[in-house]
């Protein structure tokens, strides 16, 4: 078994744009700029934002922080996001999610100039991704696809199984690799909570993708001999093994999975530290104007 190193792989395509980055600085110019709104006090969402402003930083990148109360009406923030959509200096943005009930999600996703849309949520960047039109997408998958293309996992013709059909993971993960395309055109069945036989598809797949969402759901019984496993789940367990007092662990059960696999991704340090990269990277395409000229 061989482990998938999300964050050695993050570290160089960090150093990639760090480089592209400097050119630009040494040529007079403003520094790509990311932007993330943030609505109320949640933890994880602050956590969030500040590795993302972190990952910026790292790589010569300006990053500002819109930190606004959970009072803050609907009207406001689509105010705000008009405001970001015309701010020249601002590259792309991002609105930290989930956003208080009061609010409505789409309505601020979808006011969002798409050309801005770096965590590609927009319909228009959905849309675009699914008819294989230069697109922002997500992160997560984005940086899925790059995981597997870094480590020369090749997944053409391969049996893929995704695990959950999420709009920011699973479906757009499914839609990739099976799209007519040099690094996909695999053949892609994608699971749910409603899907029978699960264990014996998941038992079929070559590469098996679990994005559930409930912890070390994939068993050894659910692998196959050698297959490739990408273990999307991020939980936060209480440890008193630990200094932090807490420990990550995946969708997978990695201890039991790992014995079984040809590759695996750890929790943490696999799919997690790609998707601040894959944010970083739509950023830079988005200052480049790579995507919309
Ligand atoms: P989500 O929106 O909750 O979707 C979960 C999916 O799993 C749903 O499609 C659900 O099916 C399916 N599911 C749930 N229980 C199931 C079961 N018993 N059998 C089969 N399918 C089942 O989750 P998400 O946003 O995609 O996130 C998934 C996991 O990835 C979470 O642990 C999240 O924290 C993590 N995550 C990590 C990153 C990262 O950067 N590493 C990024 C995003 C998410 P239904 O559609 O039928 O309900």
């Amino acid at each position: 078994m061989r482990l998938i190193d999300g964050k050695k792989i993050a570290k160089k395509i960090k150093s990639e744009i760090a480089k592209e980055v400097a050119v630009i600085i040494d040529n007079d110019e403003r520094a790509p700029h990311l932007v993330a709104v943030l609505v109320g006090e949640d933890a994880a969402s602050q956590t969030y934002v500040e590795s993302k402003e972190r990952a910026c930083s790292s790589v010569g990148m300006t990053s500002s922080a819109y930190k606004h109360p959970s009072n803050i009406t609907e009207n406001e923030l689509l105010d705000i996001v008009d405001f970001l959509n015309k701010d020249d200096e601002v590259d792309g943005f991002i609105v930290q999610l989930p956003l208080p009930d009061h609010i409505d999600e789409n309505k601020i996703l979808e006011r969002i100039d798409p050309k801005k849309d770096v965590d590609g949520f927009h319909p228009v960047n959905v849309g675009r991704m699914v008819l294989g039109l230069p697109s922002y997408v997500s992160a997560t998958p984005q940086g899925i696809m790059m995981l597997l293309e870094r480590s020369n996992i090749g997944t053409q013709s391969k049996q893929v199984v995704v695990v959950g059909r999420s709009n920011i993971v699973g479906t757009p993960i499914s839609i990739l690799l099976s799209r007519k395309a040099e690094n996909a055109n695999a053949t892609v069945t994608i699971c749910h909570s409603r899907t029978k036989n699960l264990k014996e598809l998941c038992a079929s797949a070559d590469i098996l993708i679990a994005a559930i969402g409930v912890c070390e759901f994939i068993k050894e019984d659910m692998v196959k001999e050698g297959a490739v496993v990408i273990d999307v789940g991020m939980h936060r367990l209480k440890s008193e093994e630990t200094k932090s007092g807490f420990k990550l662990k995946g969708d997978v059960a990695f201890d039991e999975v790992s014995k079984k696999c040809s590759y695996i991704t750890p929790v943490p340090g696999g799919v997690g530290p790609m998707t601040i990269v894959s944010l970083i990277q739509n950023t830079l395409k988005a200052y480049k104007k790579e995507i919309y000229s």
